[in-house]
């Protein structure tokens, strides 16, 4: 059989990203994904996702998207596709919503270059928003555009040429884990390892039974509308956004990119499983997007063109889950997502890599314990 320093499960997002940092470093990895490379079944998929630093869901994950968007740079100026493209991007809403509230206590925490719009300010700035006279925005300049499928096929491209053995269509069927290795069933076989990294999105819950974590899989649409005026929903113009209407999500946006505008409303569903997620698209779904662009967004044909469905794993207070397993130390697990977790993907991966190779981290990730909703309840 055989041996390899780290095997890699689920070559998505934070997959593809662990295993170019692994092999770059030195690391012999062993990659299994069950579908293709950037296929659309899990949650990476879809060519767009939001990049912003002024982060409302808390101050602690600014140095992880910081080093993250340098790792995005990094990834940039060894490739010839597009990886991030910089927008800056508007939280908008109430001004002490959660979104915009959030954002303005992050940014005004640790001093980053922001700016607090009026609704007055938004009209003559961005026309592209239609905003209620008790709405304002947060101005994020660092936000952006990332390419999902770019940068997954191009963290395969740099692990494979650092000596990463990669298998697509080979589904990993259950893992053990002893003290100095970790042994991993395939309906090919059998592989064994020093370390395990879990990076398996909406299939964690399966993958790490014995943990019970509670992560729960949602199904989501994101819509693409076409442009009315496209002067003013390309990129250049119009930023990425986030609106809170007070509702259960906010509805974000991403700029024309050719295919229109990319809108996603809160459409979730949940799912038991992965496989049984309802992905049919119908009326129901789209009947809320489109009368949120009819009343927000008049530069838009209130009319979809394209749809697509795809996975949140949520974690319940809507953090990552990222580090070691509690009682297997060679075992990481990760899922970097409730619904915001590809922009980290690149610093996930990094970090992942630092942990496998027992080399020092410097963020504090306690918050991400997989372990974190096994303790006890304090006693009264
Ligand atoms: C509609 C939508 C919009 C989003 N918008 C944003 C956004 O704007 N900004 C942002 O930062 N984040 C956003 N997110 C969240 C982000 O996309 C996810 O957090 C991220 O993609 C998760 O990556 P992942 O690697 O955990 O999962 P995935 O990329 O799904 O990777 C998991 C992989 O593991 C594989 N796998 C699972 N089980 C096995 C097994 N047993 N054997 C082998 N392989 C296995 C799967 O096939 C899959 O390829 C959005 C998500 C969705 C769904």
């Amino acid at each position: 059989m055989n041996e390899y320093d780290a095997i890699v499960v689920g070559l998505g997002g934070a997959g593809a990203s662990a295993a170019a940092f692994l092999a770059g470093a030195g690391s012999t990895v062993l990659g299994l994904e069950q579908f293709g490379p950037t296929h659309s079944r899990g949650s990476s998929h879809g060519r767009t996702r939001i990049y912003r630093t002024a982060y409302y869901e808390g101050a602690a994950y600014v140095p992880l998207v910081q080093r993250a968007q340098v790792l995005w740079r990094q990834l940039q100026s060894n490739v010839d596709v597009p990886i991030l493209r910089r927008t800056g991007g508007l939280m908008i809403g109430a001004p002490d919503s959660p979104t915009v509230g959030g954002a303005r206590r992050t940014a005004t925490a640790l001093h980053l270059d922001h700016a607090v719009l009026t609704a007055d300010d938004l009209r003559k700035q961005y026309p592209q928003f239609a905003v209620r006279d008790d709405e304002s925005a947060l101005w994020d300049p660092d936000a952006g555009v990332l390419f999902p499928e770019n940068c997954i096929s191009s963290y395969v491209g740099a692990a494979v040429a650092s000596g990463a053995e990669l298998h697509y269509g080979e589904a990993v069927t259950s893992w053990t884990s002893e003290p100095a290795s970790v042994t991993v069933r395939t309906a090919e076989g059998a592989y064994r390892a020093r370390s395990l990294v879990l990076t398996t999105g909406a299939w964690t819950p399966q993958m790490v039974g014995d943990l019970s974590l509670p992560l729960t899989v949602e199904r989501q649409f994101v819509l693409w509308f076409p442009s009315a005026h496209p002067g003013f929903t390309g990129p250049e113009t119009m930023p990425v956004f986030l609106w809170d209407r007070g509702t259960e999500a906010q509805t974000y946006g991403i700029p024309d990119l050719g295919d229109g505008v990319k809108v996603g409303a809160w459409n979730g569903r949940p799912a038991r499983t992965p496989e049984t997620a309802d992905r049919t698209f119908g009326e129901e779904v789209a009947r809320p997007v489109r009368a949120f662009v009819r009343e927000n967004l008049p530069d838009l044909v209130p009319h979809e063109t394209a749809a697509v469905s795809c996975l949140y794993t949520n974690a319940p207070d809507r953090h990552f889950v990222l580090g070691p397993h509690p009682r297997h130390p060679n075992v990481t697990v990760v899922s970097a997502c409730s619904g915001h977790g590809f922009k980290f993907t690149s610093v996930v991966g990094e970090v992942v890599a630092r942990w496998v190779r027992g080399e020092p981290i410097d963020y504090d990730l306690r918050p991400f314990d997989p372990g974190r909703f096994e303790r006890p309840a304090p006693a009264r």
